[in-house]
């Protein structure tokens, strides 16, 4: 068996954006040489979110109001997590989009059903941030 890690680097402008970082885990993938297997994709902190869904604006914008009226993110004074920092709002977000996705690896490709892509969800930016990737197979 065959293992790869890479870890790739953010640094989101805004506080919150979804970044498609499918053709980054189709490059590690080439790069790994493994052609069956799976890739693991996590965000490496916890008010960041690495999930699969359709690559679609509208939709986009539509979980960006979503989460907002779930966890609004002003007033920061509504949460306690907010004692010197103002990001409680953010690690609910993560909490809801997830940690991580995994992907099965076919003949060196991402095998996804229709429409599947991966983001990286960022909700504190303005900052540097990683998401691990970890392939296994051969
Ligand atoms: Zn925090």
């Amino acid at each position: 068996m065959k293992t790869y890690r890479k870890e790739l680097w953010f640094e989101i402008q805004t506080r919150r954006a979804f970044i498609n970082i499918t053709s980054d885990i189709q490059t590690c993938i080439n790069e790994s040489g493994i052609t069956e297997g799976l890739v693991l994709i996590n965000a490496m902190h916890i008010t960041a979110s690495v999930f699969i869904n359709d690559d679609e604006s509208g939709l986009h914008h539509d979980y960006d109001l979503w989460l907002e009226k779930l966890a609004p993110h002003e007033p920061v004074s509504q949460y306690r997590h907010n004692v010197g920092e103002d990001n409680a709002d953010a690690h609910m977000k993560r909490q809801i989009m997830g940690r991580e996705s995994v992907v099965a690896i076919t003949a060196g490709k991402l095998d996804f059903g229709t429409w599947e892509q991966i983001f990286y969800g960022e909700f504190d930016g303005r900052r540097k941030k990683r998401v691990l990737v970890k392939i296994i197979g051969e």
